[in-house]
């Protein structure tokens, strides 16, 4: 007898690169787990590009067909949803994911809306997705006949004849009970592509913010998988990982538990032997500093940070949250930073719930200083299934909210051989009662300067500096925002095109964001990236092409700040001088040229500033007799790296931004020697 096919999906969009380059590890978990449970009864497939589930699709349709949804995707997947069920309606389609409402009268709508969902799982998959299974195949695959009959399945919500279905919900207890994905194979044929492996050492989350799917209060009990079943899917990765640099830990709160530290030596170990991860992300936990700290010292090139989103009082009451202490904070930061390899990062969110113009800047400036590597500047988005996006929560706050398109998440696909336009929309906050649309606007300006001019180490020689003479950077980066009398023709164009971009293309709702965009000639100018592109890094990218300008303009800002403060001495002028030559050597043009060697004289002894990590003070620096002759150069790693980094991140302009963001750019910049 032909068996059952069964197939889920966590697809991705790539029309403009891959959007979420990374393996598909939620789904694979309700993979392994289902297999577990059903043994070869059925065949299951795992899908991540749209042109590989288009391709089976051509071959044949499957009995059921499943997707992951999340906010970057869910078009994509229901486009696929709807025309297979055009084709053949005896398919049949199950969604599950975060997004997707909590309160039962949004899911009926939600689902009434969309009837080419046959059932939504909600919460983890496992449970919901096997018991569904088990019962479809009861009712011989029969969906209807199921729907008809009301059960209330675990976790499982359906519409039948206008009726919301709502079985009773339930987390799995222990997590163990879910095969690695990794160990059994399932996640095998994503290593040939590009993608970041990523590894869940704990599931859950025990804080609460309001604008969060994790915060709800089912998901705060916090679940981990054993340490051997941990070191052997580590070590599995490293073994079989191809130009791939990095590893995610998925955990919410890593770093924060003392199993952590255990899991930290696997990860060390590893990269002695392996030489991989050289870069591994994880969300730092929001208490436990020290264990933090300690998780920090043991793994190399973790991407070590806070998500802050606020420093302010007010937005985090707003918003049930509370951060880690200022002075823990900067404690890892510093350590962060301690070492050359790891990038240190602090998460801010504009237009949260109390938010305003000076609490934000207050942000930025406890972020720069605090000597962070990036600071990672989001804008509020409204995700379905929130506190933050209920009634209750706009009303209060007097949210201001518009629709767009998700950055990156928009293409034309071949779908049962016919192209087909998707797009993904997202819901933002562009005011409220506490932050006017100005201010707002004012504030994306602001994180474009802190984009281009402060971020990844782009001119981090400068800053310290800065610190040793108790200036802040970031009044530096006021005076840029406040002077653009000093940017040239292509920067004035450029800030133009980020003001413009940040206010056009925002719709009143969902429905008017979709009709406008996926006219044919419209959605072509998004894919070209003309339109809808992540504006900020967009434009970022841009002003990084303009090099020699915005280091000019930096060191403008900089000379004018310290003459504004009366700091300003010849010493000082002489060293940036020599600084801006300095800079010029080790980054112009250093993902592109680097077979290339470069040498310069100097006045000032750079060797020793950059042992001091360029804390200096100008004013007592020795100026050389005999200037120093150096060279610079890339070595055959960082060679290797960069090239590695390109590829994944591709040519296009919006995989650049992406690459300039995540990546550790300090690891890229030319070293240099005496010669
Ligand atoms: S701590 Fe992070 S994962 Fe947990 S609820 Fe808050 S934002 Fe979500």
């Amino acid at each position: 007898m032909k068996k059952t096919n069964i197939w889920l999906s966590d697809l991705t969009h790539t029309a403009q690169g891959i959007s979420a380059a990374t393996f598909p590890l939620g789904v694979s978990f309700v993979y392994s787990y289902s297999k577990k449970m059903f043994g070869n009864e059925f065949n299951f497939d795992l899908f991540k590009f749209p042109s590989h589930l288009s391709e089976a699709l051509n071959k044949n349709f499957p009995t059921i067909l499943s997707f992951s949804n999340y906010s970057w995707n869910f078009e994509l997947a229901y486009k696929f949803a709807s025309l297979v069920k055009q084709s053949d309606p005896n398919v049949i389609t199950i969604f599950g994911g975060p997004n997707f409402p909590t309160v039962t009268n949004e899911m009926l709508d939600f689902l009434k809306k969309r009837p080419n969902i046959d059932f939504y799982i909600e919460l983890e998959g496992e449970i919901g997705f096997s018991t569904l299974i088990k019962k479809l195949s009861n009712y011989n695959f029969d969906a209807t006949k199921l729907k008809k009959s009301g059960e209330n399945l675990v976790n499982t919500t359906f519409v039948y004849e206008d009726r919301l279905i709502h079985g009773p919900k339930d987390r799995i207890k222990d997590v163990n009970i879910i095969p690695s994905p990794y160990l059994t194979g399932v996640l095998d044929k994503f290593f040939d592509l590009p993608l970041v492996p990523m590894i869940e050492t704990t599931r859950g989350c025990p804080f609460s913010c309001t604008f969060c799917s994790d915060g709800a209060v089912i998901k705060n009990k916090v679940s981990r998988y054993n340490y051997e079943r941990i070191k052997e899917e580590i070590n599995y990765v490293a073994k079989k990982v191809k130009n791939v640099d990095e590893l995610i830990i998925t955990d919410l709160n890593f770093g924060m538990y003392k199993e952590d530290i255990e899991t930290a030596k696997v990860i060390a170990d590893i990269q002695q032997k392996y030489k991989y991860p050289t870069i591994m992300a994880a969300s730092a936990g929001k208490n436990m500093p020290k264990r933090i700290l300690e998780v920090g010292k043991i793994v190399k090139g973790w991407v070590l940070g806070s998500a802050v989103q606020s420093t302010d009082l007010n937005v985090l009451k707003s918003i049930k949250r509370s951060n880690i202490s200022s002075d823990a904070y900067k404690q890892i930061i510093d350590f962060g930073n301690s070492d050359e390899s790891n990038k240190t990062y602090s998460e801010v969110i504009l237009g949260l719930p109390g938010d305003s113009k000076r609490a934000h800047y207050e942000t930025l400036r406890f972020g720069v200083d605090s000597n962070v590597n990036k600071m990672a500047m989001y804008q509020a988005m409204l995700l379905p299934g929130t506190e933050m996006a209920s009634n209750a929560h706009r009303e209060k706050f007097g949210l201001i909210t518009k629709f767009r398109t998700i950055p990156g998440c928009i293409g034309i696909y071949d779908i049962l051989n016919k192209k087909h336009s998707v797009a993904e929309i997202e819901e933002i906050i562009l005011g409220s009662n506490t932050l006017s649309t100005n201010d707002y606007l004012e504030c994306r300006v602001m994180n474009l300067v802190i984009e281009t001019f402060y971020n990844n180490a782009m001119f981090e020689e400068i800053y310290p500096m800065l610190k040793t003479i108790n200036v802040s950077p970031m009044d530096c980066l006021i005076y840029i925002k406040e002077h653009p009398e000093l940017y040239t023709n292509k920067i004035q164009e450029i800030f133009s095109s980020f003001v413009a971009e940040t206010t056009e293309d925002l719709f009143a709702n969902r429905e008017e964001a979709n009709k406008y965009v996926l006219n044919e000639e419209i959605i072509n100018k998004y894919i070209g990236g003309e339109l809808g592109t992540n504006e900020l890094l967009f434009h970022r990218v841009l002003l990084f092409n303009e090099f020699d300008d915005i280091c000019e303009l930096m060191f403008r800002a900089v000379t004018e700040t310290l003459k504004e403060k009366n700091l300003l001495t010849a010493a000082i002028e002489n060293y940036l001088l020599d600084l801006k030559q300095f800079i010029f050597m080790r980054k112009k043009d250093f993902l592109t040229k680097t077979e290339q060697t470069r040498k310069a004289t100097f006045k000032h002894d750079f060797e020793a500033i950059k042992s001091a990590k360029y804390f200096v003070d100008p004013n007592s620096l020795n100026v050389l007799k005999n200037p120093m002759q150096l060279q610079f150069f890339h070595d055959r790693k960082q060679q290797e790296l960069i090239s590695n980094q390109v590829k994944l991140y591709s040519a296009h302009a919006i995989g650049m931004g992406k690459m300039l963001q995540r990546t550790n750019m300090k690891l890229m910049f030319r070293n240099f020697v005496r010669y």
